[in-house]
C-alpha cells in the first residue's frame, strides 16, 4: 500500500486510522477476573457464567477505567476509531457518556451503544433504550443497541429499530453468533436497514435476507468455539472487529486471513483487508487520522506474514496523540495502575452477582 499511500498524499509506511467496528470496552478490566464456579461447556454457558456476571458487577467508575484501559490499548495499535457495543444492568443511566468522555479524554473516536436486553426483565430494555436516547439526542455519536434478538421480546426489537429510525442512526446488535441465535435473521430482517451492523454472523444460513454491513471477529468466534462465520460468502459489506479482545486490528487482520485461509486454500490477505478497509465506511473521520507505522510495506501480503508492527505516531484530526509509541495525552501507566485497582474492586464484587 506503500503507492497507495503515495497517491493518498500519504507518505510511505503509513495508513489512517484503523476502525475496530465492534468492540466491548467494558471487558478491559475482565482480564485475570476469578475463574467461574465451572468450567462452560458452550457459548450460552460462557454467556452466563462469565460475560453476564462481569456486567452485572459493573458501576460508573470501573466502566470509566475500562474505557480508559481500552482506549489506550487501542491508541497503542494504531486504533483511532471503536465503534463500542455496551452493558451495564445495575448501572445503565449515563454509562454512555462516562465511556464516550473516557475516549476523548485519550483522543480516540468512538461510538457508543447501549445493549438491550429483555433478560433483566421489561424495565431492563426500557432503561437501556433510554440510554440509547438520553446519548444520542444529547448529541453523542453512536447506534441504538440491541444484545441479540434471543435475548429480546418482538417489542424491544420493534422499539430499538423505531428510536434508531427517528435519529437517522443505525442498530448495532449481536446476529447469529451462537446456535441459540439461528433464528435471528427471521426476526430482524423487517426491520433492519443498511446502516444497521450485524455482528458476527456466524449461523446465518446461506441465502439469509438481512440489510446491513456484518461485523466479522475472527479471534473471538475461534474463543467462544462458535464455528467459522465464512464472511466471503457474505452478500452484505463485511467489515472487523474484535469483540473486546483489545483492539489490535492489524492483529485481528492476520487473523481474519489465516481464519480464511485455512477454510479455503486459494484465499489471499486482500481479503481481510477489504474488511479492514471497511471500518473506514463505518467510521469516515478515522479516514483523515495519520498512523505512522515501524515498517515501511503497510500491504496486505507484507502485514499478513509480518507480525509485531505498531505505530510510532498517531495523529487523530491533526493532534498528536501518539508520539514514539507512547499516548501523548495521558499518562499510560497511571491509567494501567487504576484500571488494575479498578479490577481488583470490580473482581471482589463478582462473588456478590
Ligand atoms: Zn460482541
Amino acid at each position: 500500500m506503500s503507492s497507495e499511500a503515495e497517491a493518498a498524499g500519504r507518505p510511505t509506511g503509513t495508513t489512517p486510522g484503523l476502525v475496530c467496528a465492534h468492540h466491548h470496552l467494558y471487558s478491559a478490566l475482565a482480564r485475570r477476573m476469578p475463574a467461574p464456579q465451572r468450567t462452560p461447556t458452550g457459548f450460552t454457558d460462557i454467556l452466563e457464567l462469565v460475560w453476564w456476571r462481569l456486567d452485572r458487577a459493573l458501576d460508573l467508575e470501573s466502566i470509566r477505567w475500562s474505557a480508559m484501559l481500552g482506549a489506550v490499548e487501542a491508541l497503542e495499535r494504531g486504533c483511532t476509531a471503536i465503534i463500542d457495543h455496551h452493558e451495564s444492568p445495575e448501572a445503565i443511566e449515563g454509562s454512555l457518556d462516562v465511556i464516550a468522555d473516557a475516549c476523548a479524554e485519550v483522543g480516540v473516536r468512538v461510538s457508543c451503544s447501549y445493549g438491550i436486553t429483555d433478560r433483566h426483565g421489561p424495565d431492563g430494555a426500557r432503561r437501556g433504550l433510554a440510554e440509547n436516547e438520553r446519548y444520542l439526542r444529547a448529541g453523542g455519536r453512536g447506534m441504538v443497541g440491541l444484545h441479540a434478538a434471543f435475548t429480546c421480546t418482538d417489542d424491544s426489537l420493534a422499539a430499538a429499530a423505531g428510536l434508531a429510525a427517528d435519529l437517522g442512526v443505525g442498530v448495532h446488535v449481536h446476529v447469529a453468533e451462537g446456535l441459540v441465535d439461528a433464528g435471528a435473521a427471521d426476526r430482524l430482517s423487517p426491520l433492519a436497514t443498511d446502516d444497521w451492523l450485524l455482528v458476527h454472523g456466524v449461523h446465518l444460513a446461506d441465502g439469509y435476507e438481512l440489510a446491513g454491513t456484518i461485523v466479522h471477529n475472527p479471534r473471538s468466534n475461534m474463543n467462544n468455539s462458535v464455528g467459522y462465520a465464512r464472511p466471503a460468502r457474505f452478500t452484505n459489506p463485511v467489515a472487523l472487529g474484535t469483540d473486546g479482545i483489545g483492539a489490535d486490528m492489524l492483529d485481528e487482520f492476520r487473523v481474519a486471513y489465516v481464519r480464511h485461509r485455512e477454510d479455503d486454500v486459494t484465499a489471499t490477505p486482500e481479503s481481510a483487508w477489504a474488511w479492514l478497509e471497511a471500518g473506514w465506511d463505518l467510521f469516515p473521520e478515522a479516514g483523515d487520522d495519520v498512523v505512522t507505522w515501524s515498517y515501511e510495506h503497510v500491504d496486505p501480503w507484507s502485514l499478513a506474514f509480518t507480525t509485531g508492527v505498531g505505530p510510532q505516531t498517531v495523529e487523530v484530526a491533526g493532534e498528536v496523540v501518539l508520539a514514539d509509541g507512547r499516548p501523548t495525552r495521558v499518562d499510560a501507566e497511571e491509567v494501567r495502575v487504576r484500571a488494575a485497582e479498578e479490577a481488583n474492586r470490580l473482581h471482589a464484587r463478582l462473588g456478590e452477582v
